[in-house]
C-alpha cells in the first residue's frame, strides 16, 4: 500500500468544493482540473484528479462553474448570461454579455421542444490582434 500523504486528508464533498472554487476564482484563466490539483498541493490541499472531477461537476451543475469543452477547463461563473470566446492562435479567452444570444437559443429550444442541459454558449476563432499579423 502506498503511503498516504500527509497533506491528503479525508475531505467533505463540501471543503473539497469549497478549495476547487477558489482556485478557479482566483485563476485569471480557464483552468482544467490537473491544473486545480497541482494549485490544490501547494496549498497543502492535496486531492485527486477524480475528487477534483466529481467537485467540478457538481460546481457546474449549481451553476458556480462554466465548463469549457473546447478546452476541457473551467472558469467562475456569477450566474451572467455570456458567450465565451476562445482565441486559438494566442490561447487567450474573453467573454461578452449577450442576453439576447440566450433568449434567442432558449426560444429555439422551447420551438424544439429541446431541453438543454447547459445555458453555456462558446465561440473559437482568432482575436482582432491576431487576424491582423495573420490575415487568413
Ligand atoms: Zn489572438
Amino acid at each position: 500500500m502506498a503511503p498516504k500523504s500527509a497533506s491528503r486528508q479525508r475531505r467533505c464533498p463540501n471543503e473539497i468544493e469549497a478549495i476547487i472554487e477558489d482556485i478557479v476564482c482566483a485563476a485569471d484563466e480557464p483552468v482544467g482540473a490537473y491544473d486545480i490539483a497541482k494549485i490544490a498541493a501547494k496549498q497543502k490541499c492535496s486531492m485527486s484528479p477524480a475528487q477534483v472531477y466529481r467537485g467540478l461537476n457538481r460546481l457546474a451543475e449549481t451553476g458556480s462553474v462554466e465548463r469549457f469543452a473546447s478546452w476541457n477547463a473551467f472558469v467562475a461563473s456569477n450566474g451572467e448570461r455570456r458567450v465565451h470566446l476562445f482565441y486559438e492562435t494566442c490561447k487567450n479567452h474573453d467573454w461578452a454579455e449577450k442576453h439576447s444570444v440566450h433568449l434567442q437559443l432558449q426560444s429555439l429550444c422551447d420551438r424544439l421542444g429541446f431541453r438543454a442541459n447547459s445555458n453555456h454558449v462558446e465561440l473559437n476563432g482568432r482575436c482582432a490582434s491576431c487576424n491582423t499579423r495573420q490575415p487568413s
